[in-house]
């Protein structure tokens, strides 16, 4: 086994209030790596709705999801946090000297005496298409919801399902390198950018692409190994089978708490109870901010997270270093934390 990665702060979540609790806790001399699901910071904020205005953030009166990701990114990046995208935080352990021991679904392990959980609400999980046998294919890789590796599908028989922005980003990304490249699609009609369906139809027209309107009703295949996708279309008696060494189902995210539920902490209908001090949970040395916590008054609003993270920084700092006294200074006026900034 490698050694764990040691850092001062584990952070569960690279949402808003995750990446603002970098800057908190950096004011305070203290290092952060970040786990998500996600292959990308802004949680809700770049996953859900990256190009709707938001419009309560102060001092700014308007700006997108995505906007706010790429400023909390600027804030923090003198900060230098370590990002672990893609990855599950899984298992938490408490060591015997009383640090925390996070495996990810990539088998990462980070240690650090203080762990915040800022899951929002729950990690961004693939929508499965609902068909038997579909845990045998996924193992095998037959069925992926994401591209990790684009190279890995080249020369494959691939079939896309979906009718937004992924299932079309990738029919037109993939069509140069794989076999053959199958879209199907419920009805003909594309929720993705228009630019993009645009692309997908030419492929159409050129022979390169075919488009299957009907909905995936099965998968076939030996020993796990795919090797046909059955599609259902409206007025047919039987599914068409189509040739295929890789389902790509894109039918979008959904929020599940997922293996946080198994850490041992004290839960309300899925949120983590926190006092308003320190924003600790059950279990000492572990917070909750954002989305994911719950106390008397709480809003689920981006402000309220970037409060709790201030707070919980300090709380934080007397466990890592119990020893130092924090000086409550202002960014404004003291040098030595706008040399951290990297600005004086
Ligand atoms: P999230 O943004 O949910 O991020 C949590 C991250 O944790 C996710 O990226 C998730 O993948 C990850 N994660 C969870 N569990 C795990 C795990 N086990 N392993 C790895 N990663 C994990 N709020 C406002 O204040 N103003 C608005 O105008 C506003 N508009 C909104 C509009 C829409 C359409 C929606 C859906 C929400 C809106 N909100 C708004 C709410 C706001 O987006 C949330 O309050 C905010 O995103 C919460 O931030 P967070 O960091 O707590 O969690």
């Amino acid at each position: 086994m490698t050694d764990p990665q040691k850092t001062d702060i584990i952070i569960i979540g690279a949402g808003p209030c995750g990446l603002f609790a970098v800057f908190e806790l950096g004011l305070l001399d203290l290092r952060c790596h970040l786990v998500d699901i996600l292959d990308k910071p802004g949680g809700q904020c770049a996953e859900l709705y990256p190009e709707k205005p938001i419009y309560d953030i102060p001092a700014l009166p308007v700006c997108t999801g995505q906007e706010l990701t790429d400023r909390l990114m600027e804030q923090i990046a003198p900060f230098g946090p370590v990002f672990h995208y893609g990855q599950m935080a899984e298992a938490l352990e408490k060591l015997d000297d009383g640090t925390w021991l996070l495996t990810t679904s990539d088998g990462v392990k980070l240690n650090a005496p203080v762990v915040v959980i800022a899951a929002g609400g729950g990690s961004f999980v693939p929508k499965r298409p609902p068909l038997a046998d579909i845990d045998d294919y996924e193992a095998s890789g037959g069925v992926q919801y994401a591209v990790r590796r684009r190279d890995a599908l080249a020369g494959k028989k691939l079939v896309i399902a979906g009718g937004g922005d992924s299932a079309l980003d990738w029919t037109v990304n993939l069509v140069d390198i794989a076999e053959s490249v199958t879209l199907v699609h419920r009805r003909d009609d594309f929720r993705a950018a228009p630019d993009t369906v645009a692309k997908m139809r030419a492929l159409v027209e050129e022979g390169r692409v075919t488009l299957q309107i009907g909905q995936l009703k099965g998968l076939e295949g030996d020993n796990g190994t795919l090797g046909r996708v059955l599609v259902q279309a409206a007025g047919d008696d039987e599914p068409t089978a189509l040739d295929a060494d890789v389902l790509l189902p894109f039918y979008g995210l959904t929020m599940k708490l997922g293996p946080i539920a198994e850490f041992g902490l004290n839960l309300e209908e899925n949120l983590i109870p926190v006092d308003t001090e320190r924003f600790e949970t059950s279990e000492p040395s572990i917070f909750a901010i954002g989305d994911i916590n719950h106390y008397p008054g709480k809003l689920k609003l981006i402000l309220s997270g970037f409060h709790e993270a201030a707070l919980m920084a300090h709380a934080a700092h007397g466990i890592v270093h119990p020893e130092k006294k924090i000086r409550f200074q202002y960014t404004t006026s003291s040098s030595s934390l706008q040399q951290k900034l990297g600005v004086a």
